[in-house]
């Protein structure tokens, strides 16, 4: 038995993709303005595509193969402007697997000398392989919080998403984390998971379903985590090749729109962060990173700095108030109870009642 939302179920009825409402409308239909930035907040720095797997729904398309990696000038430059930003309280670290581009440590050190909160996005398995053994206890000893990937608390269903092996040896690295103190509780060393549904449906309710983890990998495994963080599969690069492959695109993209649930609008991340780029250009968010979609694309008309890359800005704090750029994909932020890297962003899901 596993995760199997059924809930939320794909209508065979539903209308093409091309011919439902832009995410911008249906704000305007909510009376909702467009989306803007408030103060920036955190720093998501996308390191590197290159990762130890290459799961099925990536929305980075990352894998063993990538050679985008952040170089060390990039880094340099990330550094110079955590000293810049006072604003800046967390540096969110993804990839790929982010721990794999050599800079990692140092990017990791640098903000923890500022008493910087640091997020590393770690699959799991990469605490496992030969070079990496010894991240647990380096990650324990910079307090990074770690927010990992578990799709469920099944070996069958974990393989199928991530490939094969994949479910034992993330069992393997929550075992030493929570030796070190990770995941245990009242121990300040966090440890959150992350579910993202297996197939074409949205994440069940996130507070259920964190019930059902904490008892199946404490009674199975012994295992204990913080918070479970549930994040709807963006509907955008490898995702969206499985869907269009298995002819679900329309009925999935109906499924986004029809729970859009404008109560999730005032919390999506891109209000809050920006995006690095491995190469140093700047976005509103990562899915936008992955969709070249620039900072400032969203145009003038909510202001825009012409800033594009981490060496036209010094201070973040004049994006404040700028346009966010918005496309259909946003619609996977804001269906049901929300997603974003905190997870849900709404606790009751909300049905628009539109029909597909
Ligand atoms: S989803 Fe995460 S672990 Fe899987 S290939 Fe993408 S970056 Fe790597
Ligand atoms: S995809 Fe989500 S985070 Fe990115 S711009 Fe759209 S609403 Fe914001």
């Amino acid at each position: 038995m596993g995760v199997n939302p059924t809930r939320d179920a794909l209508r065979t009825d539903a209308a093409p993709a091309e011919a439902l409402p832009a995410f911008a409308a249906t704000l305007r239909q909510h009376g909702l303005p467009a989306l803007t930035r408030e103060a920036v907040t955190t720093l998501q720095i996308n390191v590197g595509r290159l990762c130890n797997l290459a799961c099925h729904h990536c929305h980075v398309e990352a894998g063993p193969r990538r050679t985008e990696i952040m170089p060390e000038r990039v880094i340099d430059r990330l550094i110079t402007l955590l000293d810049l930003n006072p604003t800046i309280a967390s540096v969110d670290l993804t990839g790929g697997a982010p721990e794999m581009n050599p800079g990692f440590r140092r990017l990791v050190v640098e903000a923890r000398r500022r008493h910087l909160r640091v997020i590393d996005r770690c699959n799991l398995t990469i605490l496992l392989e030969p070079g990496y053994t010894d991240l647990p206890e380096f990650l324990a000893a910079q307090d990074v919080h770690l927010i990992a990937s578990l799709p469920c608390y099944t070996a069958a269903n974990v393989d199928r998403q991530r490939g094969l092996g994949v479910f034992d040896g993330s069992i393997e690295a929550l075992k030493r984390l929570n030796a070190l103190g990770y995941g245990r509780e009242n121990s300040p060393r966090r440890l959150d998971l992350v579910y993202n549904p297996l197939g074409a449906s949205l994440p069940p309710s996130q507070s259920a379903l964190e019930v059902q983890y904490r008892a199946e990998l404490g009674r199975l495994f012994g295992i204990e985590f913080h918070h479970l963080l549930t994040i709807t599969n963006m509907p955008i690069k490898r995702f969206a090749t499985q869907l269009a492959q298995t002819g679900q695109t329309d009925a999935y993209m109906s499924l986004l729109v029809n729970h859009f649930n404008p109560a999730t609008v005032p919390g999506v991340m891109c209000r809050s962060l920006v995006s690095v780029g491995w190469d140093g250009e700047l976005y509103d968010c990562d899915f936008n990173q992955m969709l070249d979609i620039p900072l400032g694309a969203a145009g003038s008309t909510a202001g825009s700095t012409g800033a594009t890359t981490i060496w036209d800005i010094d201070a973040f704090d004049r994006l404040t108030g700028t346009g966010i750029a918005t496309g259909q994909h946003c619609y996977g932020c804001t269906a049901g109870a929300g997603s974003s890297c905190s997870g849900a962003l709404a606790s009751v899901p909300h049905a628009s009642g539109r029909s597909a």
